[in-house]
């Protein structure tokens, strides 16, 4: 089994559930006592969001580059970074170490193109909507239409990742905006909605939605299971 590596804290409370998965799959899939073996580096996601909202992506690049190297030297055979929104910079994370990055995007592109779907709805942060980073990795690499939400409803989407997600508030007012956006993008030709943020399926669940969900942490975690037990080719 290879080891994982994780970046986390962005937040913990999807860290959590992907260091929960990661276990939980691999004591399925070897059964016994069998567990993960797994190294994470966790950031303090104030000091992170704090560069996001200046836009001072130079100086987060510099801190996921150093912790990508730390992650490294524990001992990882491949990389997570465990949010969508800071793989803004997968690609100077890529060229600064030696072992592969396991992209989320790549992952959940993988189980859209598994269930044959083409046209999909966004939702994450500002971002991860609206920079080409992310849509341009599902349109441009892997050929799906993506489609987002209008202006307010990002603004929505975002507002609540931040103020209530990655504070661990899950409100209810919250899960019907979410719905509403998600109804207005199925309108508009979605056949799937991609949770482009690793904290959207602690809010909203696959029943709560009228078409196939891709939560991207889940999608990620198992991946990650996937590639330590040799059945998942990172692309790099
Ligand atoms: N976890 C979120 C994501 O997947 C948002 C937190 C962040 O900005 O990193 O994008």
């Amino acid at each position: 089994m290879k080891t994982i590596g994780l970046i986390g804290g962005m937040s913990w409370e999807s860290s959590i559930e992907y260091y929960r998965i990661i276990n939980q799959a691999v004591r399925n899939e070897l059964g016994g006592v069998h567990s993960a073996k797994s190294v994470m580096v966790s950031l303090d996601f104030a000091e992170i969001e704090e560069l996001q909202k200046r836009g001072d992506w130079e100086k987060a690049t510099r801190i996921m580059v150093d912790t990508a190297r730390l992650v490294e030297n524990g001992g990882a055979d491949f990389l997570l970074i465990c949010t969508n929104t800071m793989h803004l910079m997968a690609e100077e994370v890529q060229k600064s170490v030696d072992i592969p990055l396991l992209h989320i995007a790549d992952a959940t592109a993988q189980a859209i193109k598994r269930k044959e779907l083409t046209t999909l709805g966004l939702l994450g942060t500002r971002f991860t909507m609206e920079k080409p980073f992310y849509r341009g990795r599902l349109e441009d690499h892997h050929k799906l239409k993506v489609l987002i939400p209008d202006e307010d409803h990002r603004g929505s989407v975002h507002r609540v990742i931040y103020d209530e997600l990655v504070k661990g508030i899950i409100n209810q007012g919250s899960r019907e905006i979410y719905r509403k956006v998600i109804t207005s993008l199925v309108d508009a030709g979605a056949q799937g909605i991609i949770f482009g943020c690793t904290e959207i399926g602690l809010l909203v669940k696959q029943e709560d939605v009228p078409v196939p969900v891709f939560d991207t942490m889940e999608i990620h975690a198992l991946a990650a299971v996937d590639a330590a037990l040799g059945r998942y080719q990172i692309d790099g």
